[in-house]
């Protein structure tokens, strides 16, 4: 184990609760691990202390600057740079996980255990040099590593920079109570509707539904993301319960289905061809979907990289991959053909037009 993570530690207590067993709760993330003094959580990287958490603080195992797109955020400062960090460590453990080297650096031995030491000053100043307009929390966990964002966040803010969450979103209540002040649009990997499915992941569907739901419901911008793995949730009774939940949460979640390919541990599905994908997006449609983006496969899934306008159609943003090839969207978000008000942030200070919650009540497992 690296010294850099095994020291980069600060004790808090932001986000443990009392248990009666004399235990604490830690409510980073849905697991809601109980700890006896000494322990370490499922994800292995908080620990309590006493009364308090060691959590990760004051390192990165990995900064980039990426295209907002590539997060992917397609209705939130298109076009705009993101400083990106990450940290070590997951709740769960896909195994068709992209960034594997650094999400499973606890689990697994093959996986990069490298962290270099840093401050949010540093970083702020970094995305600051780097033009950027966002700075995320992404590749590894964020929820678990919240404390950490979350003292970036309040630094970028400070700075001007809009600040972004790239999520399983396996949340709890009061990790969002805590983000929300700071966290400016998250991204939730929505994997499947399939609890047994979320189980083999080491993680609970209905906790990802209500992460999703709690989002919008705090006014935080919220884009959803389904990899389309074949012939693991790329069925169309899977595809419509997805679409229809998140329909029924606010039409307005853009919704990215991506395509798979081959990678870790999960080399036996093929890739994810570009038909599955228009499939699903005119699922999302059918659902009542405003914003359904086809994702991973640049130039080959027609016009499901663009924004068009939900009224008339105009096309607004086009896109090739995560590029943004033009835009006629002024900063409020208006269309120029129609007026209609597209939902999200298009220019930098503008205030976001926010998701219009669904009156119908989101379905949950149980109902
Ligand atoms: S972040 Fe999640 S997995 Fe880690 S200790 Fe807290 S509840 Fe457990
Ligand atoms: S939740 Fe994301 S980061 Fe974690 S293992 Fe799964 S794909 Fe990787």
């Amino acid at each position: 184990m690296s010294e850099v993570f095994e020291e980069s530690t600060d004790l808090r207590d932001e986000l443990v609760r009392p248990h009666p067993s004399g235990k604490l709760v830690c409510v980073a993330c849905a697991h809601r691990c109980k700890l006896a003094d000494g322990a370490r959580g499922v994800c292995f990287v908080r620990s309590r202390v006493g009364a308090a958490l060691k959590v990760p603080w004051g390192y990165t195992a990995g900064v980039a600057v990426d295209p907002i797109e590539k997060k992917p955020f397609f209705h939130f400062l298109p076009g705009s740079r993101a400083l990106s960090f990450g940290m070590l460590g997951c709740d769960l453990h896909c195994d068709y996980c992209q960034n594997w080297f650094t999400s499973q650096s606890l689990r697994d031995p093959e996986a990069s255990q490298r962290a270099a030491l840093t401050t949010p000053e540093t970083l702020v100043e970094a995305a600051l040099e780097h033009r950027c307009a966002v700075i995320t929390s992404t590749y590894n966990e964020p929820l678990i590593t919240a404390e950490w964002a979350h003292d970036v966040f309040v630094v970028a803010r400070r700075a001007g920079l809009a600040t972004t969450f790239v999520s399983n979103g396996h949340a709890t209540s009061e990790v969002l109570d805590y983000l929300a002040p700071v966290v400016d649009a998250y991204k939730v990997d929505l994997k499947a509707f399939d609890a047994k499915t979320y189980l083999s992941l080491g993680g609970k569907l209905q906790a990802v539904l209500d992460g999703i739901r709690g989002l919008v419901e705090r006014g935080i911008w919220c884009e959803v993301v389904t990899l389309l793995v074949p012939g693991l949730n790329d069925g169309d009774v899977e595809l419509e319960a997805i679409a229809g939940f998140l329909a029924r949460v606010s039409r307005d979640i853009p919704w990215h289905v991506t395509a798979f390919h081959p990678d870790y541990r999960m080399t036996d599905p093929p890739p994810t061809p570009a038909a599955t994908l228009e499939r699903a997006a005119a699922v999302g449609r059918q659902a009542g979907l405003r914003f359904v983006y086809a994702g991973n496969l640049p130039g080959r899934v027609g016009g499901l990289e663009d924004t068009r306008c939900f009224r008339c159609g105009t096309n607004l943003v086009r896109r090739t991959g995560f590029s943004v090839v033009s835009s006629t969207l002024a900063g409020d978000g208006r269309c120029a053909s129609c007026g209609a008000t597209i939902p999200g942030r298009w220019s930098r200070g503008a205030a976001t037009n926010p998701q219009e919650l669904s009156t119908t009540p989101a379905r949950t497992l149980e109902s």
